[in-house]
């Protein structure tokens, strides 16, 4: 018994000396998964579940997971897509952000003005401290629920840096809807001197150089109400 010990015992220090170098080794690669290189094209918030490519486009990185042929995201984030590499890969948001449920107010930032859709970067949901709140969500209203009168020019309807408040109509790929007379516009700049456009009847006015211009307006625009 004395010499089975012993023999393991002159076997023991070698065999930790190796697992502690090696474990060493595997660490540092794992810090540094994410390529460098990988910069989002522009933020795109996703959901465990969410598609985030194809296996065809893309290589499945960190934080998702394919299935026959999709590659979908196993975590709450952001996408980063290496295109060198071709590799698509969520970025966790560290922080966990207060769930956002379908009929939420939500607050957020027109990021993009598109044809068919407004993009906006969340800022907060109604009832919800701001502090609380830090994820950096991105959200989509789509042209057929920006109003209840027919939309044609959603450039006429919102512009970027408009504060905007929005009801979430569906969580799955971050819908928005501003039909309602509450929502929409809350807060705009002039496009020629970036001054606070002000409510007067049914248009924004630029009250320094006069600058007329239209919007989905809310009906608490300009009240700081939310
Ligand atoms: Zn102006």
């Amino acid at each position: 018994m004395d010499m089975e010990k012993g023999g393991k015992e002159t076997g023991a220090p070698e065999k930790t000396g190796k697992t502690e170098q090696k474990k060493s080794r595997e660490e540092v690669p794992k810090a540094v998964e994410i390529p460098e290189e990988s910069i989002p094209e522009e933020e795109i918030f996703v959901m465990p579940g969410d598609l985030v490519g194809t296996a065809e486009e893309f290589t499945a990185g960190e934080g998702t997971y394919v299935n026959k042929g999709d590659i979908y995201s196993i975590v709450t984030g952001n996408v980063m897509i290496d295109k060198k590499k071709r590799v698509v890969s969520v970025v966790p948001n560290t922080s966990t952000p207060p769930v956002i449920k379908e009929g939420d107010i939500v607050i957020g930032e027109v990021t993009n003005v598109r044809d068919s859709v407004v993009l906006v970067s969340l800022v907060g949901i109604k009832g919800v401290e701001e502090r609380e709140f830090q994820t950096s969500g991105l959200a989509a209203i789509h042209v057929s629920n920006v109003s209840d009168r027919y939309v044609k020019d959603l450039s006429k309807e919102f512009s970027i840096s408009d504060i905007v408040k929005a009801k979430v109509l569906n969580i799955e790929n971050m819908r928005l809807d501003t039909s309602d007379k509450f929502m929409g516009v809350m807060k705009a700049n002039c496009s020629r001197c970036k001054t606070d456009l002000v409510k007067e009847d049914n248009k924004l006015k630029c009250p320094v150089c006069g600058n007329v211009e239209t919007r989905k307006i809310s009906s608490d625009y300009g009240t700081g109400v939310i």
